[in-house]
């Protein structure tokens, strides 16, 4: 048994008809997993081996499961754990240990999903190489000395690395599908408001959403299954009654499908071979393809900078030395904030507070850089607005180039945060490789609360291809 060769549902599958144990699943992934990655900020293997022993005993009493029941699970470590350690990859949170579950995790653990580590990221998910962490950077397998992305990094890695069988991650800004693109992983950032983000550490909490990144899209979608849905802790989360992800009659057939033309150009020459690939196999399937232009790439990152730096401003404002978080030895109330500050927060950190302050300095409030960015907002969306009433999907490359050296500062998340701006749902999957075995990620948009659409699309894709399945050869 390899349990790293399946996928998290296939292994549901395994556990739920009794071919395999928890206790062994469990025991495997301890035995097998040594943090090659570095994506992991701490193991739970105690609190894993007694979750294992209690559900193996509500299947062996014939319980109704959900389908991933027993499967090992790993979470970025912005997400809290009750009793177990959050540090957001920060030295600010290295000891705090939160007194409460953020709701997915609860979901998942009443689903019978069994938590064995946390993983590594930027610190406070700000970042694109996850080598702001406080815990230093993750490994990517398809090259070492290339970013893994970020700041979902150790979710990525830790996948690509036979390290983990499902995570979560989150993304504010391309977090999720970034990393997903150069580790060649499959991840979404779900409709904005589908997932509960009660419990989870926020950056820029307009754009924030936790979703899933695994091996396949099945597999995202049987996790964005348990963990979707209103919550009473946080009352932005869509009152909807719960929508059914998985369709299995689902065609490709018809869909009106806009390839976003000027993404495309914007790339790399062999991302642009492997994405006309990609189309082609969408047209064999019988989409409909048409292209597009959306004029948003060069507005979209500035326009997502200015916000999400000003609303972190006010969410690192809690850090101060006084309520929780690091603590150096000082009595002055005023010395102890900066100084809690100046020691507790890395570099990147830093910058985006002085950057986000100096966004929100400006007095004249119709001409601030927060008012023109709010502005560049409403145009952005009204492009997707008016691009989803004639297509069903929007196609791009998840990234304009393949994974990065680290001294390497292109923006390699330039095609994703317009998705973060208006809500939308997006997901990135596998689909191709360049000559140097570097993965390539695609890119699929889906209009507001249509999640179902693109997963299916993405399922049907993955049924089509093997890019997905392709491992590295680890070093
Ligand atoms: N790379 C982007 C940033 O650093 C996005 C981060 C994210 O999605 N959390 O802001």
């Amino acid at each position: 048994m390899n349990i790293f060769n399946m996928t998290a549902t296939e292994l549901g599958k395994k556990i739920k008809n009794r071919k395999l144990g928890c206790l062994e699943v469990i025991k495997y992934f301890f035995d097998n997993v040594k943090n090659k990655s570095n994506g992991y900020i701490c193991f739970t293997e105690e609190y894993a081996y007694n979750k294992a022993k209690e559900i193996q005993n509500k299947i062996d009493k014939g319980e109704n499961l959900s389908i991933l029941a027993g499967v090992p699970i790993s979470i970025k470590d912005n997400i809290c754990t009750k009793g177990i350690n959050t540090t957001c990859a920060s030295k600010m949170l290295q000891d705090f240990i939160p007194t409460y579950n953020a709701t997915v995790f609860e979901r998942l653990e009443k689903a019978g999903v069994i938590l064995v580590g946390k993983l590594n990221m930027d610190e406070f998910a700000m970042g694109d190489t996850g080598r702001t962490s406080f815990f230093g950077g993750c490994k990517n397998p398809w090259d070492n000395t290339k970013s893994t992305g970020g700041s979902s990094s150790g979710s990525a890695s830790a996948l690509a690395y036979n390290e983990a069988i499902l995570t979560l991650g989150s993304d504010t800004g391309g977090s999720i599908r970034q990393p997903s693109a150069f580790c060649s992983v499959t991840g979404i950032k779900p409709t904005y408001r589908l997932v509960s983000r009660y419990g989870l550490i926020g950056f820029a909490p307009e754009f924030d959403q936790i979703g899933p990144m695994t091996k396949d899209a099945l597999d995202c979608c049987n996790t964005l299954e348990i963990i979707s849905g209103y919550d009473k802790n946080d009352t932005t989360t869509i009152k909807n009654p719960k929508f059914k992800l998985l369709d299995n009659n689902f065609n490709i057939k018809n869909l009106k499908i806009g390839v976003c033309k000027n993404f495309i150009e914007y790339s790399d020459n062999e991302i642009k071979s492997e994405i006309f690939n990609a189309i082609n196999i969408f047209k064999n399937l019988g989409a409909i393809i048409e292209e597009i232009n959306l004029d948003i790439i060069e507005y979209s990152m500035p326009t997502y900078q200015i916000l999400s730096n000003a609303l972190a401003v006010s969410n690192m404002a809690r850090y101060d030395g006084i309520k929780y978080g690091y603590k150096p030895k000082e009595d002055c109330l005023e010395k102890l904030c900066i100084k809690s500050r100046t020691e507790g927060f890395g570099v990147e950190v830093k910058k985006r507070i002085m950057f986000g302050n100096f966004v929100l300095k400006n007095k004249d409030t119709e001409n601030s850089y927060y008012k023109n960015a709010l502005n560049t907002k409403n145009y952005i969306s009204k492009q997707f607005k008016d691009a989803f009433l004639k297509y069903d999907i929007l196609l791009a490359p998840t990234t304009p180039k393949t994974p990065v050296s680290f001294d390497d500062t292109s923006e390699t998340d330039i095609f994703l945060a317009g998705a973060n701006l208006t809500g939308i749902p997006s997901i990135s999957i596998p689909c191709g490789f360049t000559k140097n075995n570097m993965p390539i990620g695609l890119q699929l948009m889906g209009n507001f609360l249509k999640d179902n659409i693109i997963l299916n699309t993405a399922i049907q894709f993955q049924k089509n291809t093997n890019f997905h399945l392709k491992r590295p050869n680890i070093i």
